[in-house]
């Protein structure tokens, strides 16, 4: 089935096992990937790397990684791709990373383009290569025409595949994935889908990442205050909406921002057959 899931790297035990069981649930959709997140610098290299051993050793569903660049030398990226073909892995989202606050040196790369070029440079056609889209604009970008421009030159270093920023406006998807076809892309954008269970935190999270929440919708979360059985029944029928309406608009590819949880993206995605 054409969707795909995001874990981050579980810190101990505990989670580990309630992340095997998540996965153990989800893999009956017969997702196309699980992919694992990579904390920014490489604070959680290992535990990434754990839990994609993990995935790859299942045997069920492919595994991947996300690699984020700043503060990488190539060397350390070169031998730590070796160690993912290694364990059969054929898929990796490359990212460049928030540039964490007080670094002094970036490493050797810039931007995920270069990444993309390095591993397309060093492995040829072994990984399918996801990359970053911002329908909404990636914050940094000095402006849209510009974040569209660098866009296109990231998948024109060969990335095979793109994932959204989590967006909660479909026109604004469809109005990029418009643009960026018209500067000649013709990779599958899949939009990224993070399904709404607490207020709070997706406030938090939207203000780091950029996304933006319509007002009726931030309303009503808030109306619900501490009831979080509404919240979820809401953000639940939001989302779901908003699956129907971007398949029925001709998307056929989900990655769901899962938060190491079955519920609520096995029901959202079920629902996507
Ligand atoms: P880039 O594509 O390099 O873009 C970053 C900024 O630089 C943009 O403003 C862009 O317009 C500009 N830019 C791009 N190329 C150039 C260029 N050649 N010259 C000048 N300017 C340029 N973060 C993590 O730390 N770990 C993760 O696992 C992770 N997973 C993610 C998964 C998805 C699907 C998404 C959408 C984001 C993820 N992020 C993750 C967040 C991401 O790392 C940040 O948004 C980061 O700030 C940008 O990464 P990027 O790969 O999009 O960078």
């Amino acid at each position: 089935m054409p969707v795909s899931f995001e874990f981050f790297p579980p810190r101990d035990e505990i989670s580990q096992k309630s992340l095997k069981k998540v996965r153990e649930q989800l893999k009956a959709l017969n997702p196309e990937y699980f992919s694992v997140t990579f904390g920014a610098g490489g604070s959680t290299q290992d535990a990434t790397f754990e839990t994609i051993s993990a995935i790859q050793s299942e045997g069920f569903v492919p595994a991947a990684p996300h690699l984020s660049c700043i503060g990488s030398k190539k060397e350390n990226i070169k031998s730590l791709l070796r160690d993912y073909i290694n364990l059969g892995v054929k898929h990796i989202v490359a990212l460049r990373g928030d540039i964490p606050s007080g670094v002094r040196d970036i490493g050797d790369f810039n931007h995920a383009n270069e990444l993309v070029t390095f591993i397309r440079e060093e492995f040829n056609d072994h990984f399918s290569i996801m990359v970053a889209a911002y329908p909404e604009k990636h914050p940094e970008a000095t402006s849209f025409r510009n974040d569209l421009e660098n866009f296109v030159n990231k998948v024109k270093s060969g990335a095979s595949q793109a994932i959204t920023q989590y967006f909660y406006n479909p026109d604004a998807y469809f109005r990029f994935c418009d643009d960026v076809n018209s500067m000649g892309v013709n990779i599958p954008i899949t939009p990224g889908i993070m399904p709404i269970t607490n207020c709070k935190q997706l406030k938090r999270f939207s203000e780091m990442c950029g996304a933006e929440i319509p007002k009726w919708i931030i309303q009503r979360l808030e109306s619900y205050g501490d009831d979080l059985e509404s919240i979820r029944q809401f953000g639940y029928e939001v989302v779901d909406e908003m699956c129907l309406k971007l398949q029925s608009n001709g998307v056929k590819n989900f990655h769901f921002y899962s938060m190491n949880k079955t519920v609520p993206s096995f029901e959202l995605a079920k629902n996507l057959v």
